[in-house]
């Protein structure tokens, strides 16, 4: 168990990688650069990786190709559970589903949580099929176009305005087929989500309508009959720092009661955003989610006195479903450079962009990887694990210290069940396109 907590360090630069036995000696580099946090959450059977109760080639056998995502349902269920055991009772728990939209995913999910978080017209039908209760789904985008608007009042779900030019459009499509849109505002705030890997609110930003404009807006909503049902606030993605969580969800409660002044009707509604981080790089730590849970819940009770009719809902995708997903690619090659081992996989930065750091970092980090059918094994070589492109910017791991790999092996890469499969170029140099199971 737990092989990336012994194996993940960064490895320092070595003078004949190749002749390492053993665990590597501690190096003054290895001290200054900390391991990644453990991956504990698959069991491992004889050396092997078990994904929904099925060791690792087992798994490979039965889809029949590599590479593949695989997504653990009972890592799924018990994400939620740990969450809601923690979080104040009746605070709703939404899975922004951008996050993954598998839909068999996205249907597990569905009779998991209370909501289903939208970005689309496309995700809505995925959300609809799931089975979520249009109630209880919402829509949040820069830019709703006007057929996507119009599915949006058609199926009965809560759409959150993001411009002035959306309330004409919600009037005219409520009066033409006699459903009134249901809305509420998504407001960009006035602060920041201090130390988030990407900011999505404060400052000048596409998403939102800035608070200070909120008011008038409300009082348009007012005035154009739609079914005003409250506020949606997020700051921002990937955040580790829980007290940052929490100052963030405070000044936006904070934000919305001052905004329910202006408000055309009562609050019923006030998604308070998310953002909470999974650990990917190396020094990174699991977040502190009992920090979290009693800032929630002294919004909650501030909320039940101050905003009596507001379910309180947090929207998470990155939390609930990251880490309850690996990618797995089979070594193909096993290359020796001027003294460096290149590990050539199946996949690659085509069906894995963030893993290769090409999605949103600055400076390129490994993920957490591990040979899958091999765990425990001394991680003896520094290899480099590179994928079939013909880029540099197909690396998967730089220089990592592994078990022993061969051709035929299996590379897992962990963290991979948000923002993997549908946030990757698939398309890139025509190599076959990657299989999704969900176990
Ligand atoms: C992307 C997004 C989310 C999900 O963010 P995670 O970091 O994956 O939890 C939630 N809400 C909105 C509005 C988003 O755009």
């Amino acid at each position: 168990m737990g092989p990336i907590g012994k194996t993940g360090r960064e490895p320092a630069a070595r003078d004949d990688p190749t002749t390492l036995q053993g665990q590597p000696p501690v190096t003054n580099s290895e001290r200054t650069h900390p391991a990644h946090a453990p991956m504990h959450q698959f069991p491992v059977l004889d050396g092997e990786l078990v994904i929904g109760g099925v060791p690792l080639s087992r798994l490979a056998a039965r889809v029949g190709r590599t590479p593949f995502y695989a997504y653990d349902r009972r890592l799924l269920a018990a994400r939620v559970t740990e969450l809601r055991s923690s979080l104040p009772a009746g605070l709703k728990l939404h899975y922004a589903m951008k996050a993954n939209p598998m839909p068999a995913l996205v249907c597990h999910m569905a009779r998991l949580v209370d909501g289903i978080d939208v970005a689309s017209a496309g995700e809505l039908r995925v959300a609809l099929d799931a089975g979520a209760d249009p109630a209880e789904i919402s829509f949040a985008g820069p830019g709703k176009g006007p057929g996507e608007l119009r599915q949006a009042v058609a199926a009965g779900i809560l759409i959150n305005i993001e411009s002035p030019r959306e309330i004409p459009e919600l009037a005219a499509i409520s009066s033409d087929t006699g459903c009134a849109a249901r809305v509420a505002v998504r407001v960009n705030p006035d602060f920041e989500l201090k130390s988030s890997g990407m900011k999505m609110g404060g400052g000048a930003r596409q998403f939102g309508v800035d608070a200070e404009q909120v008011p008038e807006l409300l009082a348009e909503i007012g005035r154009s009959g739609l079914a005003f049902e409250g506020f949606h606030l997020f700051a921002g993605s990937q955040n580790l720092r829980a007290e940052a969580i929490v100052e963030a969800q405070c000044k936006s409660y904070e934000l919305a009661l001052k905004l329910a002044r202006f408000a055309p009707a009562d609050v019923r509604f006030l998604n308070l955003g998310g953002g909470f981080g999974i650990p990917y790089f190396p020094g990174e730590n699991r977040l502190d989610l009992a920090t979290v849970a009693g800032g929630l819940a002294v919004i909650a009770d501030r909320a039940a006195r101050e905003l009596p009719a507001a379910r309180l809902v947090i929207e998470l995708g990155r939390y609930l479903v990251g880490e309850a997903g690996i990618y797995v690619t089979r070594i193909i090659d096993r290359k020796l450079s001027r003294g460096q081992i290149f590990l050539v996989v199946d996949g690659g930065l085509h069906h894995h962009l963030a893993a290769s750091g090409n999605f949103g970092q600055v400076i390129r980090k490994n993920y957490p990887v591990t040979i899958g059918n091999r765990i425990g094994a001394p991680t003896s070589i520094a290899a480099s694990v590179v994928g079939p492109l013909c880029t540099p910017l197909d690396l998967l791991a730089d220089r990592m210290p592994l078990a022993d790999a061969q051709p035929g092996d299996l590379v897992v890469i962990f963290q991979s069940g948000a923002y993997g499969f549908s946030a990757s170029p698939q398309s890139f140099l025509g190599h076959p396109a990657c299989v999704e199971i969900i176990v």
